[in-house]
């Protein structure tokens, strides 16, 4: 085709001459076609169909052009615009299906990796063995007693019959909370607990209580300033000391395994008369260590028994502080740190494991809920 050099025409344009068109065009598509990714096309279509490319310039020198020669060049240029922006289209969406695919690639996961797996905790130790321990008296019918750490000095001390000048109201063995005149402590024992639930539940009362208490000891392997101690309380018509071994057998062996025995050796606690130091007898050796060197056991120091805690029958003047009438009811009450169970229960040996908190000495006990 030659229109723009017709008879009418003598202006030639060189740039809308067809050879000139298709050269353009052939320079797009293989610029197009050489493009390897989205960004080098996108540097293409600026260069082959952008406001300066060789087809927009061509396309304005159109207006130039002699009327009866618009039309042909004008066709021309723009079928040739057409096929430009065709490939640049196809082309797109070439490359977006390659980069599509080499994400998918990229970043797909491995699950066969090795993670940098952050360590949960675990319930602690002794929270899953102080529940355990109140579920073997709930299973006999006791019920969960709570109350303040903050505690009243009379609850914590005078009420349970620990007279003024006793050595463990001093600032040696008891936090005071402000000053040691305030009459507030944290407490001492889990025994104010007791006195409570005497004055506030009904006859009889079983119940059992569980909880956090506070001395002044320093941290070391077999001290902690707060321990925890678990104590049982039952008053009721007729009870006797054989009630109070009847249920110590039953949780010594609920904690260690049937058949374990247990030893009341006489004692004194303010808070009941008579009292005992209650043992256990070394659920390790079974006491088969004891005067024999050939074998010597750890868990018992070849004693055959372990100190556990403490119990005997609720003191009379306890009771009657309580308003209880002690010609009609009698009690017992009995109370062991829970630290110390599970040291036995578990050969931990040092009293530090337990309070540092580190989540692999939990773990150990495995993952309760
Ligand atoms: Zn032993």
């Amino acid at each position: 085709m030659s229109a723009p050099n017709n008879p009418y025409d003598p202006v030639a344009v060189s740039t809308l001459e067809p050879e000139a068109i298709d050269a353009m065009v052939a320079a797009a598509l293989t610029a197009i076609q050489g493009a390897a990714d989205l960004d080098s096309l996108k540097a293409v279509r600026l260069a082959h169909a952008g406001d300066r490319s060789p087809l927009s310039l061509a396309n304005r020198e159109i207006g130039a052009l002699p009327p009866a020669a618009k039309a042909e060049a004008g066709k021309r240029v723009g079928s040739a615009r057409h096929a430009v922006r065709e490939a640049l289209e196809s082309r797109l969406v070439e490359l977006e299906a390659e980069r599509d695919a080499r994400v998918l690639v990229e970043e797909s996961v491995d699950v066969t990796l090795p993670t940098g797996r952050a360590v949960h905790g675990a319930r602690h130790p002794l929270t899953t063995l102080m529940e355990r321990m109140a579920e073997v008296f709930i299973a006999m019918g006791y019920e969960v007693a709570e109350g303040p750490e903050a505690e009243a000095e009379w609850f914590n001390f005078d009420a349970l019959n620990v007279p003024p000048d006793h050595p463990a109201r001093t600032m040696q063995d008891t936090f005071f909370v402000g000053s040691d005149r305030s009459g507030v402590v944290l407490r001492t024992q889990t025994s104010p607990i007791q006195l409570r639930a005497m004055l506030e539940r009904e006859l009889p009362i079983y119940v059992v209580a569980p909880g956090r208490v506070f001395r002044t000891d320093e941290l070391d392997a077999t001290h902690t300033p707060v321990f925890h101690q678990i104590e049982g309380l039952a008053v009721d018509e007729g009870i006797t000391m054989a009630h109070l071994k009847g249920t110590l057998e039953h949780l010594a062996a609920s904690m260690f395994g049937e058949g374990v025995r247990i030893r009341l050796r006489p004692s004194y606690f303010p808070f009941t008369e008579p009292s005992a130091e209650l043992d256990l007898e070394c659920f390790v050796c079974r006491g088969a260590s004891v005067g024999n060197p050939e074998a010597p056991c750890r868990t018992c120091s070849s004693e055959g028994w372990i100190e556990w805690g403490g119990c005997g029958m609720v003191n009379p003047r306890v009771l009657r502080a309580a308003g209880i009438d002690t010609d009609r009811y009698s009690g017992f009450a009995f109370g062991m740190g829970v630290e110390r169970t599970l040291m036995f229960r578990h050969g931990v040996t040092d009293m530090r494991d337990m309070v540092e908190g580190d989540a692999r000495f939990s773990r150990a006990f495995g993952v309760e809920v």
